[in-house]
């Protein structure tokens, strides 16, 4: 369940946002000023802001601009009393990701939600980390380490680590890995995935047969535990 914070000092609007971000599949949680609201940030961690902009203890913009200062990419939708470009203008340059004007319609409410959420998911880098024991494999940054030290692969070693870790469980035929890895044109032999398999453990430190890690599946082909 996605969590949304909401800091706005108006008890009434702030009821009613969190009485409908739960009645819409959200975990809803709220903050009456500023200096609450960016504790609740660190300690709640949610996934969402609703920020207003005219807040006691520390007003909207500034804890926007903190938040971002420190590195928080948590999207930000600012709410303003005010309905004029300046207000939008200020939000978007301190680093929000939308603006709604109050009053607004908890649907509009919820949909530029919905809408935010989806666009940042969206973005979100594929960080795709696989840890098995002390093998960890970060397809985003490209890296395979063991035991804390980095091991050089060449890159179809990667690329063929990778995709088994991708997939880890299944079983894949050597044509299969070949396709996969190497491209459907690639002329080679099946072969290729045996030698580039032993090359792989043997960079892990293992025997070149011991199935740690990736297993030889007789028969069949390879997968990663
Ligand atoms: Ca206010």
């Amino acid at each position: 369940m996605k969590k949304v914070l909401i800091i706005e000092d108006e008890p009434n609007i702030r009821e009613l946002v969190l009485y409908n971000l739960g009645a819409n599949g959200y975990e809803g949680i709220g903050a009456d000023d500023g200096i609450l609201g960016i504790t609740l940030v660190h300690t709640e961690k949610p996934d969402l802001i609703l920020l207003d902009i005219m807040l006691p203890g520390k007003n909207g913009y500034d804890i926007c601009r903190e938040l971002r200062g420190e590195g928080n990419k948590t999207p930000i939708i600012m709410l303003s009393a005010k309905n004029d470009e300046i207000d939008k203008v200020l939000g978007l340059e301190f680093g929000a990701d939308d603006y709604i004007s109050k009053p607004f319609g908890i649907r509009e409410l919820i949909a530029r939600i919905n809408a935010v959420l989806r666009r940042y998911d969206d973005q979100k880098p594929d960080d795709q980390t696989v840890v098995i024991e002390d093998l960890v494999i970060s397809v985003e940054r490209h890296e395979v380490s063991i035991n804390g030290k980095i091991v050089e692969f060449t890159l179809k070693e990667f690329d063929l680590i990778c995709f088994l870790a991708k997939n880890r469980g299944l079983v894949f035929t050597r044509d299969q890995l070949l396709d996969k890895v190497w491209g459907i044109d690639y002329a080679g032999e099946t072969r290729t995935v045996d030698v580039h398999i032993r090359y792989i453990r043997r960079k892990l430190g293992l025997d070149e047969n011991e199935n740690k890690y990736i297993q030889t599946i007789r028969g069949k082909g390879y997968k990663m535990i």
